[in-house]
């Protein structure tokens, strides 16, 4: 068995295992157990795509869309906080100089702290360039003040890549990206609840506070923070459509096994054509959307723009999902909404896909504004 293949049967037993038998009380409200975190960084999920000679498991991006959609069948919001602490990690070994990283990445490794990147604020989500936390230059640094909401692992995170204005406010090229560490003087961190299960999600927020951060915590300067999140969010996209593939995937397996054991009118559920229609539709649509996924997933690994394929992945993988699930629900009878089952679950996680890394809406402008450009530059 090669190290990717066994790197992935770890990660399938754990999800099918300690993921599976938490994730409804999750769906309730309850905060993951902490060594949950620590038996996902054993495996080596944290360093999934860390280089080895930091400590990581030097997996492709292929492998690591594939771990997300491992964890996201099961449960969408786990898999979000753990890849975004992975994420967080990988930045480090980027951008950042020894020390720093030395000092924060085996932490993220062993699942000691979990880490978050920060762009949303309470005034700015999609127009992400009128953000208003400030970075100031001081002698020995940067003094940030601000604050960011809506963040995956907001409310525990040791650790975030803040992204904050050092020039003038509403000046794209002013935005820089900062690691800060959540415990410093100033920082203070709260949880968002809503009845859409976001606790596995951690979501939540932080306000800073005059917080002081030494020089070499600015990981990506001004006129460098934008344009490495616009190429870097291609990848996010395209993990997200992964998952949200894998939670429809999940749904029809779940709904199937219902169907073929629950009696209704003297036959299996199964047995009824009209029964069987919501099935047939979604497993028709997930083959396509699974097809333009694996070619966003192809386009990232070969290093190649991505772009439009990340964006297309997207919108089909979300509104696939988002699409076909309240159908599954309903073909499961009431017994859908119990939480040991994954409808509500993946229902809910699949309309915050919607948001995160790209909100729909923007995507299809994005999608009309790329194709566009390339169809003029055809015709020339
Ligand atoms: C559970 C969850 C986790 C999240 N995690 C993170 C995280 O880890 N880090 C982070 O930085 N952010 C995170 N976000 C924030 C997410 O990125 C934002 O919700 C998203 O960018 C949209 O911003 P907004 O919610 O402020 O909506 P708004 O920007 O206020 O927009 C509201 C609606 O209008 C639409 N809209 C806005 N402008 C236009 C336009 N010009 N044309 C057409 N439609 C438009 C949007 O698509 C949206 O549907 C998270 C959000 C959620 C719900």
């Amino acid at each position: 068995m090669s190290g990717t293949d066994a790197f992935l049967t770890r990660l399938r037993a754990f999800a099918q295992g300690s993921v599976a038998a938490a994730a409804p009380r999750w769906s309730l409200g309850d905060a993951p157990d902490p060594a949950l975190y620590r038996e996902a960084a054993d495996i080596g999920l944290l360093g999934t795509t860390v280089p080895a000679t930091h400590g990581g498991q030097a997996h492709d991006f292929a492998t690591l869309v594939a771990a997300c959609q491992t964890l996201a069948a099961v449960d969408f919001g786990f898999a979000m906080s753990l890849v975004n602490t992975h994420n967080v990690g990988l930045r480090l070994c980027l951008s950042a100089g020894d020390a720093l990283r030395d000092r924060y990445l085996p932490q993220i490794l062993k699942g000691e702290i979990s880490a978050c990147t920060a762009l949303t604020e309470p005034g700015a989500g999609t127009d992400f360039a009128a953000i208003t936390t400030q970075a100031v230059e001081t002698e020995t640094g940067w003094r940030l003040n601000g604050g960011k909401r809506w963040i995956i692992n907001g409310r525990h995170a040791g650790a975030a890549m803040v992204f904050a204005q050092c020039k003038s406010m509403g000046d794209a090229s002013g935005i820089a990206g900062f690691f800060v560490d959540l415990s410093l003087p100033g920082a203070r961190r709260f949880a968002i609840e809503s009845g859409f299960s976001q606790s596995s999600m951690g979501t939540g927020g932080f306000e800073l506070t005059d917080v002081e951060v030494g020089a070499e915590c600015l990981l990506l300067p001004p006129g460098t923070a934008f344009k490495a999140i616009l190429t870097e969010i291609n990848a996010a996209r395209t993990y997200v459509a992964a998952m949200c593939d894998a939670m429809l995937g999940a749904a029809i397996d779940e709904a199937a096994a219902y169907g073929a054991q629950r009696m209704s009118f003297g036959q299996t559920l199964d047995q009824h054509p009209s029964w069987r229609q919501p099935l047939g539709a979604a497993q028709a649509d997930l083959a396509a959307s699974t097809a333009l996924t694996a070619q966003a997933v192809a386009r990232i690994t070969e290093g190649a723009d991505a772009q439009l394929t990340a964006a297309q992945a997207k919108i089909t993988a979300v509104e696939t999902a988002q699409r076909h699930l309240p159908a599954l629900l309903h073909a499961m009878g009431a017994a859908g909404l119990e939480p040991e089952r994954c409808f509500t679950r993946h229902l809910a996680a699949a309309q915050i896909a919607g948001l995160t890394d790209g909100a729909t809406s923007i995507l299809r402008d994005r999608v009309a504004r790329l194709t566009q450009a390339r169809n003029v530059k055809d015709r020339r």
